[in-house]
């Protein structure tokens, strides 16, 4: 019987091209604490770097259907990404 699942690896290869790989994952996902200005500035040097990335797309599905809460995936943040949910802000 030929099996239909698909090697592991084939799933995971878009991240080798990944333009974050091998970066400092702290400019993706916030520290504890961060608010305003400075979680904007982190924000957008993550979304900078998603831009010129040659795999955000599947980056950014691989977010959305695993359900990725934190960080800054396919060049959207998680306040976005709670939005495409339909989840409301929290307070
Ligand atoms: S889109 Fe951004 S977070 Fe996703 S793999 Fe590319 S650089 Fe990394």
């Amino acid at each position: 019987m030929k099996s239909t699942t698909k090697p592991l690896l084939d799933a995971w290869q878009w991240q080798m091209r990944a333009s974050c790989r091998g970066l400092d994952s702290a400019v993706f996902f916030t520290p504890h604490g961060e608010r305003g200005r400075a979680r904007k500035r982190r924000e957008e040097a993550a979304r900078a770097i998603c831009r010129s990335c040659p795999v955000s797309t599947a980056c950014g599905s691989f977010a959305t259907a695993s359900g990725q809460y934190y960080g800054v995936w396919g060049g959207r943040t998680e306040a976005e990404r709670r939005v495409e949910r339909g989840v409301p802000r929290p307070r």
